[in-house]
């Protein structure tokens, strides 16, 4: 069952005649001709649509809190900031189909009564910048963009904003201060950005699979939509796989599937690269708790684990994760989690803004003190004060990136302990740049 990739590998897919031959505009024509803007609300919310951003809050619910002021514009703005490492499924979506984001900016727009909406990308991704704003020209040329859309009397313009490479800018207030031409600082929540947004206006923030499934919904109706997937976990869900499975890449699966399934079968990864056996993996982007492989597949009371929201965080963060931004990292049992712990460490220092304590400090204390481990110079204390550190960076931050940067090494401490105290035993093979570095005899199987 495909929804956003049915014909992504259609030639010449990128370009609206193509697109409309298969289908393409659609729903505009649909929405803006014969719906209102409640209803197609009222089938978004039908439809138990999540953010695909990592939060997995329910899209109809987000748009039903905006606030519609009178004589006040409103703004829904794409968050195509994707930088999480090991997620890079909105920029193989925006690359191969960028009309299939722009109907769903058009459509969920519409909903919203917004009048000027915004696609802001990740400034490292220029090509796809290019694509989108040609799309986006093919779009006003056609009448799907501009004044009196289809002779409905809706107007919608539509802006591509690159980003500046932070990271912190995919987080939804600080998309929006850099937006405005200022640094990227994530605001203090409340007021939410559905009462003060973007110039202090009322906003939507949405993600690129997200808004681009509104389209289907319109054309299919919420029901059919909610009649793909497990529960409330609806529908598809686009998912980008890295690490040692032989067939990486973004695969658009219906959710409820078994993680087994998923890892193991030809038709979606086709299974470890041959030789080695599953170690651990990180299902839902850098941020999520890392999980061991016998986790991974089975839950806490011996359920096959499946990709849903709610089975992937079965048991909390003591024995499960999060579907977050579905980035799946997959290892096998050559990999060192302390030297990939470190790595995402580094990653998450790096990109703090630096507003907070916590996490300005907290960050760089991890850092410290993994680099420290991993380079051999690692003390006996070490595992707990990085449990510590995590755990107080925790919930005391303005925004979620203090979250992500303690969970994975909260995590990989609770799961691969030994691994650490390893590496803190034997100081003479962590300073081995870039070896294979395990406890001996450890390894998951499958
Ligand atoms: Fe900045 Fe980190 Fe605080 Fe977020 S948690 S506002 S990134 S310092």
């Amino acid at each position: 069952m495909k929804i956003l990739t049915e014909h992504i590998d259609v030639p010449n897919i990128e370009t609206i005649d193509v697109f409309m031959k298969h289908g393409g505009y659609q729903a505009v024509t649909k929405a803006l001709k014969n719906m209102s803007p409640d209803e197609v609300t009222e089938e978004v919310k039908k439809s138990g649509l999540r953010g695909r951003g990592g939060a997995g809050f329910p899209v109809g619910m987000k748009w039903s809190f905006l606030a519609k002021p009178e004589g006040v514009p409103r703004y829904l703005v794409c968050n195509a900031d994707e930088s999480e490492p090991g997620t890079f499924k909105d920029h193989y979506l925006m690359a191969k189909s960028p009309h299939t984001l722009i109907e769903g900016m058009i459509v969920s727009s519409f909903a919203l009564g917004a009048n000027t909406s915004y696609i802001y990308v990740r400034g490292e991704l220029m090509y796809v910048i290019h694509i989108l704003e040609k799309a986006i020209q093919e779009a006003y040329d056609k009448g799907f963009l501009g004044k009196n859309i289809l002779g409905s009397g809706y107007d919608l313009d539509l802006y591509v904003q690159p980003g500046g490479g932070a990271y912190i800018c995919g987080e939804e207030t600080a998309l929006l201060e850099s937006l405005e031409g200022k640094r990227g600082n994530p605001r203090n929540k409340p007021p939410f950005p559905a009462v003060k947004g973007l110039w202090q206006c009322p906003t939507v923030v949405n993600n690129v699979e997200s808004i681009s499934a509104t389209s289907w919904i319109v054309n299919n109706g919420g029901d059919a939509y909610a009649a793909i997937g497990e529960g409330r976990s609806t529908g598809t869900k686009l998912i980008s796989v890295s690490g040692h499975v032989k067939k990486p890449g973004v695969y658009e699966i219906p959710l409820g599937i078994t993680v087994e399934d998923f890892i193991f079968s030809e038709e979606w990864c086709g299974g470890i690269r041959d030789g080695h056996k599953l170690k651990a993996v990180i299902a839902g982007g850098s941020s999520v708790p890392i999980l061991p492989a016998e986790l991974i597949l089975t839950t806490a009371n011996g359920e096959k684990r499946r990709m849903t929201y709610e089975s992937l965080s079965d048991g909390g963060f003591a024995t499960g994760t999060m579907l977050g931004s579905g980035g799946f990292i997959v290892m096998d049992e050559t990999t060192c989690i302390v030297h990939n712990t470190l790595t995402f460490a580094s990653f998450y220092h790096h990109e703090s803004c630096g507003q907070c304590s916590p996490c300005r400090e907290g960050t760089g204390w991890m850092d410290k003190v993994l680099h420290r481990i991993e380079s051999g110079e690692g003390r006996k204390e070490d595992v707990d004060l990085l449990v510590d550190v995590a755990k107080k960076i925790e919930g005391n931050t303005i925004c979620p990136l203090g979250d992500a940067a303690s969970w994975p090494v909260a995590a990989a401490i609770r799961h691969f302990r030994d691994e650490f105290e390893w590496h803190i035993e034997h100081p003479e093979l962590a300073t081995k740049p870039g070896a294979v570095y395990m406890r001996p005899g450890a390894s998951w199987s499958n």
